[in-house]
């Protein structure tokens, strides 16, 4: 890899993995069009003469500038979210997931990219067997995951264009946890709830399964697939493990060493009982073994999160009412 570019930059993963590619001497082009969450999101490479943030929207702005020269592009932008997905927002996920995907596609052709790797989701799996197989049926339980798949199938259509010299690794990623974690998801509000004391929202009764993934496993995952030897591939890349959310209650509140107070609410539409990833084709193809558990990763977490400004776990601490993706 010489030049890349990074969607999402600014996001959790997303800049995670920027950091990842400058440490390993990799040319960054960030994009995003948001300001990163955190403050020590991307604010240490910001004088590396390796990382370029960019500014730009992609369901609206040229994107020929930046995706040239870029021999690899890490396809991260989305709107995320399960249950925010109902409803009358569909329409933006649609935009950013489908159409966005589809415009940096473009953009990709022209520029005659080699590989794209798509950070793609188990939601897409639905409520099918744990678990699960990249070649397994997919049945996605909410409109979020439809538009994961629909923006999958859509990298896998340009790469099998005849007159595209593109090709692409899709990485299913398994619910992505640690430092940084997006503020709507579950740790980060297991943990913000066992130190203020505001009870966490559960929906459901707890034992819904998730295969939780620390971030660097995730970051190491990605980086490899932008090196392996594929046309098009699909990869599922998760923690390893099948953990209940009551499981990781104990656990978040061993780790701040507090009770975790809950009120517990009905499960939401979209929530599936159940997600775990067969990683035999990652540990082939990619060579990937997660290597942080969930001990280990949510300490952490919890660490990163006693490190934040006191006025950002305010504003994270008014919005302490959902829970457990
Ligand atoms: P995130 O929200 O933290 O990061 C996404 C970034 O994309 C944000 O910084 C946002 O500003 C940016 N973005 C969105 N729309 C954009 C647009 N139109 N133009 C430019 N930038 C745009 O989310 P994340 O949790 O880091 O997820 C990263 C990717 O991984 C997403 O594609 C998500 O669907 C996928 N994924 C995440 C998880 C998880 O557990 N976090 C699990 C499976 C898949």
């Amino acid at each position: 890899m010489k030049r890349v570019l990074v969607t999402g930059a600014s996001g959790f993963i997303g800049s995670h993995l920027v950091s990842a590619l400058v440490s390993d001497g990799v040319q960054v082009v960030g994009l995003d069009y948001a300001p990163p969450r955190f403050e020590d999101t991307v604010g240490e490479l910001m004088g590396s003469p390796l990382f370029m943030p960019v500014h730009l929207d992609l369901t609206s702005d040229s994107l020929d500038a930046v995706v040239a020269g870029c021999d690899t592009v890490f396809h991260l932008a989305a709107k995320p979210g399960v249950r925010g997905s109902w409803g009358d927002d569909f329409g933006n996920y649609v935009t950013a997931n489908v159409l966005g995907t589809h415009r940096l596609l473009e953009a990709c052709w022209r520029a005659r990219t080699s590989r794209v790797v798509y950070a793609s989701s188990s939601s897409v799996y639905g409520a099918v067997r744990a678990p699960s197989g990249e070649d397994d049926d997919c049945r996605p339980m909410s409109p979020y995951g439809v538009t994961k798949l629909a923006g999958e199938q859509l990298c896998l259509a340009y790469a099998r264009r005849h007159d595209n010299p593109l090709s692409v690794v899709a990485l299913r990623y398994f619910t992505v946890y640690g430092p940084r974690q997006r503020p709507d998801m579950a740790f980060g509000r297991l943990l913000l709830a066992a130190y203020t004391g505001l009870p966490l929202t559960l929906y459901g009764d707890g034992t819904q399964r998730r295969d939780f993934t620390y971030v660097s496993d995730v970051v190491a995952a990605t980086m490899a697939a932008a090196k392996i030897d594929a046309q098009e591939e699909i990869i599922n890349v998760g923690g390893g493990a099948s953990v209940s959310m009551i499981e990781a209650i104990d656990i978040a509140s061993e780790v701040a060493g507090r009770p975790v107070p809950l009120t517990a609410v009905a499960a939401q539409p979209g929530d599936v009982p159940a997600t775990r990833a067969d990683l035999s084709l990652a540990r082939e193809l990619l060579g990937y073994q997660p290597a942080v558990d969930i001990r280990e990763g949510l300490a952490r977490q919890a660490e990163w999160l006693r490190g934040l400004p006191a006025e950002l776990v305010s504003t994270f601490t008014t919005e302490l009412s959902g829970s457990a993706r």
